[in-house]
C-alpha cells in the first residue's frame, strides 16, 4: 500500500480499540488493500458517526494516509449489520469470526475473496439459526482459499474418491482415510460416514438452500470437527 493522501477503500471493522474519549483505532479490512489499523475520532462527532467504528460494519471509509499513518475521516454505511447487536449468540458467533481473521490475516495483504466470503457467511447468519454448521462452513471454505482444507471426497492416503462417504478423519484430524488406509484395526463406522454426509452438506449447499439443510450433529460434534479447521490454520500461519 503506497498511496499518499486520501483515498477511498470498501471494507469491514475488524477490530475497536479505544486509546482515549476522543481516539480510537480500528483494524479495517478493506478490498485490495486488506486489513491495516487506521486511528479514527472516537467522540463520533463531525462527519463519522459513532456507528461506523463498531466492529462488523461494513462500508465505505474514506481514508488519509500521512506518514505517521492511517487517519479515517469519514464513512459511508453499506451494511451495518445492526441485527447483530440484538442476537448476543450470533453476535457471538460473528465476533469469534474476526477475531480468528483478525489473528491470522495477514496485514496489508489483499483477500478480496477472502472478504466476500466473510460478507455472505455474515448474511447467512442473519438468516437463520445454524450457526456451528456455518462455522465450519466459513472455515472450510477460508481454508479452501489457501488451497489447506481437508477433501470431504477422496482418501488422503490412497486418493480413492467415495462418493458414498467410507472415510473418517485421521488420528491426527487433518484429513479423511478409508478403511484400507485407517491405522490398525480401526474402520470407517456408520457414525463417521453420517458425520462426513453433515460435514459435506455444509460446505456444498447453496447460500439460498444452506438453512433449510436440516443438520442433526450435536453441537460438540460440530464443535469437535470446526477445532479441527481451527488447528489447520494456526499450524499453517
Ligand atoms: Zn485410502
Amino acid at each position: 500500500m503506497n498511496q499518499q493522501g486520501q483515498f477511498r477503500a470498501m471494507g469491514v471493522v475488524l477490530y475497536r480499540k479505544d486509546i482515549s474519549a476522543s481516539l480510537r483505532t480500528l483494524y479495517l479490512w478493506c478490498r485490495l488493500y486488506g486489513p491495516f489499523w487506521v486511528f479514527a475520532p472516537g467522540s463520533g462527532k463531525g462527519k463519522l458517526g459513532r456507528g461506523m467504528t463498531e466492529p462488523l460494519t461494513w462500508g465505505e471509509f474514506h481514508l488519509y494516509r500521512s506518514t505517521k499513518g492511517f487517519y479515517l475521516k469519514a464513512a459511508d454505511s453499506r451494511d451495518d449489520f445492526w441485527w447483530l447487536r440484538k442476537n448476543p449468540k450470533k453476535l457471538r458467533e460473528a465476533l469469534y469470526w474476526g477475531g480468528l481473521l483478525r489473528k491470522y490475516l495477514l496485514p496489508e495483504h489483499g483477500e478480496d475473496k477472502l472478504l466476500k466470503l466473510f460478507y455472505w457467511s455474515l448474511v447467512l447468519l442473519r438468516e437463520g439459526e445454524y450457526l456451528l454448521p456455518l462455522r465450519w462452513r466459513f472455515l472450510w471454505k477460508w481454508l479452501g482459499l489457501r488451497g489447506e482444507a481437508p477433501d470431504l471426497w477422496c482418501c488422503q492416503g490412497c486418493g480413492r474418491i467415495s462418493e458414498e462417504g467410507n472415510l473418517a478423519f485421521s488420528p491426527q484430524g487433518t484429513g479423511l482415510l478409508c478403511s484400507s488406509c485407517l491405522p490398525g484395526t480401526v474402520e470407517v463406522s456408520k457414525e463417521d460416514i453420517h458425520v462426513l454426509h453433515e460435514l459435506r452438506k455444509a460446505v456444498m449447499l447453496s447460500r439460498k438452500n444452506f438453512h433449510n439443510g436440516g443438520f442433526t450433529l450435536l453441537p460438540s460434534r460440530w464443535e469437535k470437527y470446526t477445532a479441527l479447521l481451527e488447528a489447520i490454520l494456526r499450524d499453517n500461519s
